[in-house]
């Protein structure tokens, strides 16, 4: 078939095959405020240069606003009801335990990366995070010689079999960053320019972590030193005949109060006396091994009740208290969320702009956020970038816009 007209169906969605190169780029935690000011500072003078043609526009990310569901949105093209990966923990409700929800034995759906691939084309995925990489690789066949997927967290144990490069390490030429570190973003997009050169891949996805939107605010000099280095990068990749598509998971709001004390509602506290105890169960969906970032604390909760037949009234008393900005029941929360009911409790509870919820004070260790805290979770982060280096025209009007609308915008809406 002429690829030229060839096209891909997958999750019900149909993508156009690219002319050339489309590298996907998900900037986690990029409030739309962080590439505003660096481009106003004179810090991306590739980005500011190519919006001159290129497409400037804002999209919805998922609720809760966190990294895995938005990454597995965007690279599925489709809201966590259908691929099913709501948050980083869930509540299994078989055997009443937390469970992590990073293995793909959760994803319902297939990515758009393996359906491309299955199609003939040459993919690479590259991401911070090993936890993340195994969702977004899942499915690729590395055997075929045309799918590279790793992490720059642990670029030093590909192999052929796991991510279809041997040492990745090897071919970025830098020492693997701390998971902690900006330079763990960097490596990224190192490799992403070093596999242009060598494999030319049809599509590209590079996903960072969000370690510094965690610690800086948008304008500030570290913040926009990061956005420098990104904008070098991209310059090298439209050299390299890439068009760039670059949108985030989420945004990234201060959740402090004015001494810089984290601005936090104990829900499990709050619902201990109001019920009594283990009458109801809060589960933080951010929940994640890296608690440096942000103690895991967000603007999301859901909520288990021993007696779920209390939800209203219990609902109607959470949105009473000060920072709650909204209460849903699941079958209500999940239906505007779009979200997967069988992984959220009886209640969905999100808090407002400023504000993050906690279990109880004691599961919380934030000895380890040295800065005020920064985070993440609710509808006030929901703004996003949605940004192509190249014309866009074509898109359906009078409809949000998503971030999981990107592959559709970079492949069917590039003029
Ligand atoms: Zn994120």
């Amino acid at each position: 078939m002429n690829s030229i007209n060839k096209t891909v169906t997958i999750n019900g969605r149909t993508y156009n095959w690219p002319k050339n190169p489309v590298v996907v780029v998900c900037i986690d935690g990029s409030e739309p405020d962080y590439i505003e000011q660096a481009i106003a500072g004179g810090h991306m003078p590739f980005l500011e240069k190519a919006l001159k043609n290129g497409a400037d526009l804002r999209a919805h990310c998922v609720v809760p606003s966190f990294t895995n569901p938005n990454n597995l949105s965007i690279v599925t093209g489709r809201p966590p009801a259908v691929h099913g990966i709501s948050g980083n923990f869930f509540l299994d409700p078989d055997t009443g335990e937390e469970v992590m929800m990073n293995d793909p034995k959760f994803l319902r759906a297939e990515t758009i990366f393996k359906a491309f691939h299955d199609a003939g084309a040459k993919v690479c995925v590259v991401t911070a995070k090993d936890k993340l990489r195994r969702l977004l690789g899942h499915g690729l066949d590395f055997s075929s010689g045309r799918a590279v997927s790793f992490s720059s967290e642990k670029a030093d144990e590909t192999t052929m079999a796991e991510n279809g490069i041997d040492n990745a390490q090897k071919m970025v030429g830098r020492e693997i960053p701390s998971v902690y570190s900006a330079e763990l973003s960097e490596f990224i997009f190192d490799a992403g320019v070093k596999l242009m050169e060598s494999m030319r891949p049809d599509l590209m996805y590079l996903s960072t972590t969000d370690y510094i939107q965690h610690k800086h605010a948008p304008g500030t000099p570290v913040a926009n030193q990061f956005y420098a280095m990104m904008d070098g990068y991209f310059a090298k990749l439209d050299a390299l005949g890439a068009t760039l598509a670059l949108t985030a998971d989420h945004g990234m709001n201060a959740k402090h109060e004015s001494g810089g004390q984290p601005d936090v509602i104990f829900l499990q506290e709050v619902l201990d006396g109001m019920l009594g105890e283990e009458k109801a169960r809060v589960i933080l969906p951010i929940t994640d091994p890296y608690v440096v970032h942000h103690g895991a604390l967000g603007s999301f909760a859901t909520v288990y009740l021993k007696d779920p037949a209390t939800a209203a009234d219990v609902a109607a008393k959470l949105k009473d208290l000060p920072g709650i900005q909204n209460v849903y029941d699941r079958a209500e929360g999940c239906r505007v969320f779009e979200l997967p009911e069988d992984r959220l409790g009886d209640l969905i509870v999100v808090s407002d702009k400023s504000k993050v919820i906690g279990t109880s004070a004691d599961r919380h260790d934030l000895s380890q956020l040295k800065e005020p805290l920064r985070s993440h979770g609710g509808v006030t982060e929901q703004t996003v970038p949605l940004i192509v280096t190249k014309p866009v025209s074509g898109l359906p009007g009078g409809q949000q816009l998503r971030n999981f609308d990107i592959f559709d915008v970079a492949l069917n809406h590039v003029s």
